[in-house]
C-alpha cells in the first residue's frame, strides 16, 4: 500500500524524514538514485537529458515547472514529470516538499499568486498519485490519510466552503450530520447503521460516499494544513536563521515562477492579442478615456464619491497593474503585481487623491472616511493605507462597465470616438494607449 506521507508529507512520518534528513547542502550533489528512479518510471518521457532531475534542486524546480505548465501550457504533457507519481522518490518527495514550503515562505507574501500556485499544485498532485493507486489499496490509503489529517476528530462543512465553489463538489454529494460530514465508514456505521433494516448499512455507505468526494477533500485538507504550515514558517522566519541552501532556493524561484509563467500568459509574455497584448506600464493619462478624464479633473458633489472611490479607484489600479483582467479567468491581487506596493503607494494612490482634491468641495474636506474606502476596493480591508498584512481582507473592485456609468454617472459619459464599440473605460484606455504607443518614435 502506498506510504501516507507521499499523500501527506505534513505526516508524522513525513516529519520523521525531515528530521533524519542530515545536510541540506547536499540538495545541490548529484544523486545517482535520483535519476535511476526518474529514468525507470513507467511511462516517463527520456528522450530528452533535460527532462530527468539530477539533485534535488533540479526536483524542486521540476516541481514547481509542473505546476505551471499544468495550469498554463494547453500541450502539457505528464509524461515528462511522470516521476513526480512515483512513490519510489518517497524520501526525495516529502524532503523537497519541505524545502519549497520554506523557500516560498521567506520570498513570497501569504496569499500571492506563487504562493497559491504552489499550494495548488500540491492538492493537484495528491489527486494524480490517488488517481494511480489501485482502487482498494486507494480507499485504505484515503482513510488513512483522512484519519491523521483531521486532528480535531471532524470535518466541518464550512472549511470546504472554497472547494463548494469552485464545483468541484456539491453541498449535495456530501452528507452531513450535525454539522459534520460523515466521510468514513466506521462513523457511517456508527450514526446510521440501525437506519436500514431491509438493506444493508455497508453498501449504502458506498453508494452514498463516493471515493472521488473522499479524495477530493482530503486534496482540500492539505492545502489547508500547507497554507497554514507556509504561514508559520513565515512568522517564524523573522525569529529564526534561515540555511543557505533554503535562500538559494528562495531566490531562484522568484526568477524562475515569472520566467516559466511568462513562456504561457500574455500578461507576463507581452505579445499577441487583437490589439497586442496591453501591457502594465506607467499611466499615460492621454489614452483616459471622457469619463476618466473629467473625473481625474474633479467632480462637484452628486457623483463625486462614487466617480472617486468606485469608478476612478479601480479603473486608474487595473490600467496601471493589470490591465488584461477582463482578458483573464485568474483571481489576483494587487501585491501579484506590485509585490512591495511601491507603485500602488507612489502613483496609483496619489492620482486617486488628486482627483479627490479636485472635487468640489474636496472629497475628504467633509468625508475623511472615503480614504478608507477607497483602500477597501484595492483589497485592503477597512484601512486607512495600503498593508500587505491586511490584503485580501476585502476584494479588489473591478472596473465599471459603461452602463453602469451610464446608469449611475450620467454626467461622467460624454463619449468621444475612443469609446467607440467598446463597453468598459478599461477597454478604452488599453485600445487608445496602444495606438499611442504604436505612434510614439522607437530609439
Ligand atoms: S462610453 Fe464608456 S468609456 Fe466612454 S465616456 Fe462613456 S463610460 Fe466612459
Amino acid at each position: 500500500m502506498a506510504e501516507v506521507s507521499f499523500i501527506n508529507p505534513l505526516s508524522d512520518e513525513g516529519r520523521h524524514i525531515i528530521r533524519e534528513y542530515g545536510d541540506l547542502n547536499q540538495i545541490f550533489d548529484v544523486d545517482d538514485n535520483l535519476i535511476d528512479i526518474c529514468t525507470h518510471t513507467y511511462n516517463q518521457k527520456i528522450s530528452d537529458d533535460t527532462l530527468i532531475p539530477k539533485s534535488l534542486y533540479d526536483l524542486a524546480m521540476k516541481r514547481i515547472q509542473w505546476a505551471i505548465e499544468k495550469k498554463n501550457n494547453k500541450n502539457f504533457t505528464q509524461s515528462e514529470f511522470e516521476y513526480l507519481t512515483n512513490e519510489d522518490l518517497l524520501t526525495q518527495d516529502v524532503v523537497t516538499f519541505h524545502i519549497l514550503c520554506q523557500a516560498i515562505a521567506i520570498q513570497f507574501n501569504t496569499g500571492s499568486r506563487e504562493t497559491r500556485l504552489f499550494i495548488e499544485s500540491q492538492g493537484n498532485l495528491i489527486l494524480e498519485r490517488l488517481a494511480k493507486i489501485p482502487p482498494m489499496a486507494r480507499t485504505e490509503i484515503i482513510d488513512e490519510v483522512l484519519d491523521e489529517v483531521k486532528v480535531d476528530g471532524s470535518i466541518q462543512w464550512k472549511t470546504l466552503k472554497e472547494i463548494i465553489a469552485s464545483k468541484k463538489i456539491k453541498l449535495t454529494d456530501l452528507l452531513i450530520d450535525d454539522g459534520q460530514i460523515i466521510l468514513q465508514q466506521d462513523d457511517f456505521l456508527y450514526r446510521f447503521g440501525d437506519e436500514f433494516t431491509d438493506r444493508s448499512p455497508e453498501r449504502m455507505y458506498n453508494i452514498l460516499i463516493g471515493d472521488s468526494v473522499k479524495e477530493q477533500i482530503l486534496s482540500r485538507l492539505i492545502m489547508q494544513k500547507t497554507e497554514e504550515y507556509i504561514n508559520r514558517i513565515k512568522e517564524m522566519s523573522a525569529r529564526i536563521e534561515i540555511h543557505p541552501a533554503i535562500i538559494k532556493i528562495a531566490e531562484d524561484l522568484k526568477e524562475f515562477i515569472p520566467d516559466e509563467i511568462s513562456k504561457y500568459n500574455q500578461y507576463y509574455a507581452g505579445s499577441g492579442g487583437i490589439y497586442g497584448t496591453v501591457q502594465a506600464g506607467k499611466l499615460n493619462p492621454e489614452a483616459f478615456p471622457p469619463c476618466i478624464k473629467s473625473t481625474v479633473e474633479g467632480v462637484s458633489s452628486g457623483g463625486r464619491n462614487d466617480a472617486i472611490v468606485l469608478l476612478l479607484t479601480s479603473f486608474a489600479s487595473y490600467a496601471r497593474l493589470y490591465p488584461r483582467i477582463f482578458a483573464s479567468d485568474e483571481s489576483v491581487k494587487v501585491s501579484d503585481m506590485d509585490p512591495d506596493l511601491s507603485i500602488t503607494e507612489n502613483e496609483i494612490l496619489p492620482l486617486i487623491f488628486d482627483a479627490a482634491e479636485n472635487c468640489t468641495p474636496p472629497l475628504f474636506d467633509d468625508q475623511p472616511q472615503e480614504k478608507i474606502n477607497i483602500i477597501s476596493k484595492l483589497g485592503f480591508g477597512m484601512h486607512d493605507h495600503v498593508d500587505i498584512n491586511h490584503e485580501g481582507e476585502t476584494k479588489w473592485y473591478t472596473p465599471m462597465s459603461c452602463e453602469k456609468i451610464k446608469i449611475h454617472l450620467p454626467n461622467l459619459c460624454h463619449p468621444d470616438k475612443s469609446c467607440k464599440g467598446i463597453n468598459n473605460p478599461l477597454s478604452c484606455y488599453g485600445r487608445k494607449k496602444f495606438q499611442l504607443d504604436k505612434q510614439e518614435p522607437k530609439d
